[in-house]
């Protein structure tokens, strides 16, 4: 069968290509390297063999003749085999190598490119590797060898010569012997350089400098690999070009999220897309509750308080025309959205997205019979209202919430996350159980029905968002993020 050799970027899991994902998600067998993005293997098969080839921590790296002898042995098997590294196959990647093994054994293989490090680490700096009037060439080098050596395969006064961007790989060791011997072969000492460390990837770092003074700098800043090093006068247009803080507001910041796993999905991606790391540690899961659904035509209103809830009463009644009639009311635009789904637009819908806002906005609707269809443990808030204004109100509990076991995992990571995000009450009292405390992270709040919640527990919510649904939440997590808080406590 066919080996695939895929690139798998250099770590943005966005930059992983279609064709990647694609070959990930059908193979039989995927050998793959340390460097790869997180989340890069969540769609392979059930069954699929997963076989890390890869350093382990400090530890020693599986031979590259160990590693052509598995390609070989799946394919020949009959097995298709995607063989996956980091950035680009081909660039400094042995995926030449690979192929030729393939070739000689007679197994058919197809290359897929990917986005590699020393083009994708400069351009999330700002950096263009070339540039009119700047640079005209790059060049990719290995800074494996050690420049000292009389046997370098490197030819450095014709590196030190090249008439434009150097881009060097794996150099960090080596850095002061490249910057050296790049100053003896004749480039100036002010050649400006820039280090991009951990480049695309949550917690990236940039050092700049220039040959004359970037080896103490990166000492200095302790940099680590992975890490690309540029030499040229294009690794100084990081002061005019940079982007990243701006795109990213929460860089670097870890964040929890409590909420059961199918909602905190959409809650996370919206958090990575900002550049968040994000801990998914649900605390919560919703179960149905068995209920019988009358005539809703004899109500005149109803009201519906969760986009749970309008999912849920449309298990039921599968019909929109049996919400004809009644006045439609709910909290919250995703109640909203998740009601327009089944085809239905609700009449109102308050500012705010609590119950006691619900009850001022249905001041002078005149109500006689009210259903109010929510989540078993919901508070009273909104029915004794309609109560109290003498209206028959039915309540009819479509769902309730429980408990998540939250793995020891789980509960370390989100106790040591920066930020822990909480968007109903029961997210806050059910993780508090899990976890034994809320001690550690900076607590942040949907609203004033979780914040007192929180209080309850003994806790103060460092923020409340001002616009009480996920997007609030997440506006007020940025605005934090900015007057740089949110490091826990
Ligand atoms: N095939 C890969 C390179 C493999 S060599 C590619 O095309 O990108 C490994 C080296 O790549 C690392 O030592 C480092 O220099 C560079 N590298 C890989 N990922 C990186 C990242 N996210 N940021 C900076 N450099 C990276």
């Amino acid at each position: 069968m066919t080996v695939y050799l895929v690139g798998a970027g250099p770590g943005d899991p966005g930059l992983l290509t279609a064709r990647a994902l694609e070959l990930i998600a059908s193979a039989d067998v995927v050998i793959h390297d340390r460097l790869i993005p997180a989340g890069a293997l969540d769609n392979v098969r059930d069954d699929a063999e997963v076989i890390y080839v890869g350093k382990e921590g400090g530890g020693e790296q599986v031979p590259q003749d160990e590693t052509n002898r598995l390609i070989v042995e799946h394919a020949s098997a009959g097995r298709s085999v995607v063989r996956l590294k980091g950035g680009d196959p081909f660039v400094f990647g042995r995926g030449g190598e690979e192929a030729q093994v393939l070739r000689a054994a007679g197994i058919p293989y197809e290359v897929v490119p990917g986005v590699t490090a020393g083009v994708a680490a400069p351009a999330y700096a700002g950096v263009p590797v070339t540039q009119r009037g700047m640079a005209s060439a790059v060049a990719f080098v290995t800074g494996h060898e050690d420049p000292a050596k009389p046997e370098t395969a490197l030819d450095w006064p014709g590196l030190a010569g090249f008439p434009g961007t150097l881009v060097f790989y794996m150099g960090v060791r080596a850095l002061p012997r490249i910057a050296e011997q790049l100053v003896a072969g004749g480039r100036s000492p002010d050649e400006p350089v820039l280090i991009v460390e951990r480049g695309t990837l949550s917690g990236q770092r940039t050092v700049a400098g220039t040959l004359a003074t970037i080896a103490q700098r990166a000492d200095d800043a302790a940099v680590r690999p992975p890490s690309i090093t540029l030499v040229g006068p294009v690794a100084a247009l990081e002061d005019e070009l940079a982007w990243l803080d701006a795109a990213r507001p929460l860089g670097g910041l870890c964040i929890a999220v409590t909420r059961a796993r199918a909602q905190a999905s959409a809650l996370a991606v919206r958090l990575r897309a900002l550049g968040a790391d994000v801990v998914e540690a649900p605390a919560i899961r919703t179960e149905p509750l068995p209920v019988e659904v009358g005539d809703l035509r004899a109500y005149d209103l109803i009201c519906l308080t969760s986009p749970n809830g309008a999912h849920r009463l449309f298990e039921e009644i599968r019909d929109a025309r049996a919400l004809a009639g009644p006045t439609i009311a709910v909290i919250g635009p995703g109640t909203a959205r998740a009601l327009r789904e089944h085809g239905i637009e609700a009449d109102i819908v308050p500012e705010r997205s609590v119950a006691e806002s619900l009850v001022d906005a249905l001041r002078d609707v005149p109500v006689r019979r009210a259903l109010i269809a929510r989540a078993e443990e919901a508070r009273d808030v909104l029915p004794d209202a309609l109560q109290a204004r003498g209206a028959e109100v039915d309540v009819l509990a479509l769902y309730r919430t429980v408990a998540e076991p939250l793995s020891p995992d789980a509960r370390a990571a989100a106790l040591n996350a920066d930020y822990a995000t909480f968007t109903s009450a029961s997210s806050v009292r059910f993780f508090a159980e899990a976890a034994g405390t809320l001690e550690g992270p900076s607590l942040v709040s949907i609203g004033p029905a979780t914040s007192a919640e929180l209080r309850r527990q003994g806790m103060e919510p460092d923020i409340e968002a001002a616009e009480h649904t996920p997007d609030g939440l997440v506006a007020a997590l940025v605005s934090d993020a900015a007057r740089g808080r949110g490091t826990g406590r």
